[in-house]
């Protein structure tokens, strides 16, 4: 057996975060390669790991990785870390785990905290399908144009940002995806100063706006898709049937409903059956 590289996720914030596996993995490899050594350092310190770090950031990814291969090739097990969460996820890490797969050296996950999905489990957002956009760009008008490419998505959008340019960012969100679409706010997660809400665009902007202590710390902004008007549809259709389903049998609640909105009956006796079935 050759090497392997494991690629593992570190603590958002809250330090018991990190998985028994990734202690593990941490203190028996070889090597661990991270994007800071001084933040990695007081990581390793806290869980009392003494395994030797070396850079390995946006900056020397790309001249770092033969080095790293070549240990690798050489069969001495490493890590890759990145300063808080799952590496690669807006983090460096790509390169070396594209040039370990092309001379087969086994990249083995070792999964935990990232802030996106800890975002969008808590928000109350769709979460069947969504699309990680990581960070928009820093220019208003390269921004803007990022937000109309991602006006007319269906999908539950989720975003990082900086705290000094999350206020511009949701103004031109406001901007571009209207002030009534929905958005959930999580900042700090796991930390003390947590703030998980949800509310519209509008609303946000406002709230950050109103208190600046919004405008601190780490921030994932998670946007509701576009409402298509077939769905709009579909949610008065749901609306009106639920109301009518208080007081009339099925037969008689689609009835009512097909002649209000015109629908087709059997469309709507088949939807009033499943409004039944889910309460
Ligand atoms: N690799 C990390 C992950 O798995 O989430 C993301 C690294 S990226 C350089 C840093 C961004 O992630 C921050 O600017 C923020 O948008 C988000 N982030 C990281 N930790 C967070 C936290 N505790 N609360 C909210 N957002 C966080």
């Amino acid at each position: 057996m050759g090497a392997q590289l494991f690629v593992v996720a570190t603590p958002i914030g809250h330090l018991d975060d990190i998985s028994y596996r990734a202690i593990d993995v941490l203190k028996s490899v070889k090597i661990i390669a991270a994007e800071d050594t001084r933040t990695s350092a007081q990581l390793l310190k806290h869980f009392n790991i003494s395994t030797p770090l070396t850079a390995c950031h946006e900056h020397n990814e790309s001249n770092k990785i033969d080095q790293l291969i070549e240990r690798l090739l050489n069969g001495e097990d490493m890590a890759l870390i990145s300063d808080a969460g799952t590496p690669l996820i807006s983090d460096p890490g790509f390169k070396l785990v594209r040039a370990a797969q092309e001379k087969n050296i086994r990249v083995i996950p070792v999964p935990g905290a990232c802030a996106a999905i800890a975002a969008l489990s808590a928000v109350g957002l769709p979460s069947d399908r969504f699309s990680f956009e990581g960070f928009l760009p820093s220019k208003s008008s390269q921004r803007i144009i990022g937000l109309e490419k991602l006006k007319d998505e269906t999908q539950t959008m989720i975003f990082y940002e900086a705290p000094h340019r999350i206020l511009d960012s949701v103004k031109d969100m406001t901007h571009v995806f209207g002030a009534d679409r929905p958005v959930g706010f999580a900042r700090e997660i796991t930390k003390t100063f947590e703030t998980i809400k949800k509310m519209t665009l509008g609303e946000l902007v406002d709230f950050i706006e109103n208190d600046h202590n919004q405008q601190k710390g780490e921030i994932v902004l998670v946007v509701g898709g576009s409402i298509q008007e077939k769905d709009m549809e579909q949610e008065k259709l749901d609306q009106l049937l639920t109301r009518l389903l208080q007081d009339l049998s099925v037969k008689a609640a689609s009835q009512l409903a097909a002649d209000l909105t015109g629908i087709k009956k059997k469309i709507a006796y088949q939807r009033a059956l499943e409004l039944t079935q889910q309460d």
